[in-house]
């Protein structure tokens, strides 16, 4: 589907209020394909490689599940090269990403109905071609001038991609999909913090007029200010609540406790986003720990 101009691209719905978008940018040159999406929307992803072909470069925005998860058919459709920031062995090996991101252990079991679940989202790995980071410029059109932005929060190799042009951002997932039963969490809450500010002064300067993120409807300037201040907010609230129950409690419980108090499941990605959490605020001075209990100063 053409969204405008060079852009063509296609969406699924991953849960209630939380759709999936996958975005193509179209050149004279060659194409750009940013994410390949999750295994099940194979023949869309297909279509949209056909759609823009020749698609010669693949952007992974970062390495989760949902934004690779047809690396393989694409690889076998277009034989493209595929770019991506970091985490390069959540996209190289797969069993690898499993243990790293759903960490199995005593409070995390693992499961086969887990694995099946995470690892189905993808179709196998792929070799990443080249690494890139902050100011590495991409030119498929004379008319398309697209540049990568660093933009570290919800996973620490994250980046996203602006055409200069018309002021186009294209992101994974900087912009959280709050509306998960999950965490939809992060790897730095301060380092999410500059980037959003970071965003925040580009759309104020008129260099971002709108973002297509993955897991949000295109968004005007309005909107992206909107979602921007949502997510902050989110922020703000696992912080609060991690403050809150840090009364002289073990790091399960206070995972647990916060998970409650937010309306989130207890589960992995939680987990991971609190442990970051709890590390921080004991480097600023708001927590500290004696033994294993974590107490609020
Ligand atoms: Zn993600």
């Amino acid at each position: 589907m053409i969204l405008d101009s060079f852009i063509h691209y296609t969406k699924v719905d991953l849960m209630p209020g939380v759709p999936l978008y996958v975005y193509a940018l179209k050149g004279n040159h060659f194409s750009i394909l940013i994410d390949t999406g999750i295994n099940q929307m194979r023949e869309q992803i297909v279509g949209l490689c056909k759609e823009a072909s020749p698609v010669k470069n693949v952007l992974i925005t970062h390495a989760h599940a949902d934004h690779i998860g047809c690396n393989s058919a694409v690889k076998n459709l277009t034989n493209a090269q595929f770019f991506a920031a970091g985490a390069i062995n959540w996209i190289e090996d797969l069993e690898i990403h499993y243990k790293e991101f759903c960490i199995p252990s005593e409070h995390l079991p693992d499961s086969e109905e887990q694995r099946k679940e995470i690892l189905g989202l993808m179709d196998g790995p792929v070799h990443v071609d080249a690494i890139i980071n902050e100011g590495i410029t991409f030119r498929p059109d004379d008319e398309i001038d697209l540049v990568t932005l660093e933009l570290p929060g919800h996973k620490l190799e994250e980046v996203a991609f602006l055409e200069r042009n018309s002021g186009t951002l294209f992101m994974g997932d900087v912009l959280l999909a709050l509306a998960a039963p999950f965490f939809h969490g992060f790897q730095t809450a301060r380092g999410f913090r500059k980037s959003l500010k970071r965003l925040e002064n580009m759309i104020n300067k008129n260099e971002i007029k709108r973002i297509l993120a993955a897991h949000h409807p295109p968004l005007d300037q309005e909107g992206s200010l909107k979602s921007i201040n949502d997510t902050k907010h989110f922020l703000d609230q696992v912080e609060d609540a991690t403050l809150n129950v840090a009364k002289g409690i073990d790091f399960p419980a206070l995972w647990k406790n916060v998970c409650t108090s937010l309306n989130k499941q207890f589960e992995f990605r939680g987990f991971a986003m609190l442990e970051v959490q709890v590390n921080e605020l004991i480097e600023e001075g708001k927590l500290f720990k004696e033994g294993n209990k974590i107490f609020r100063k």
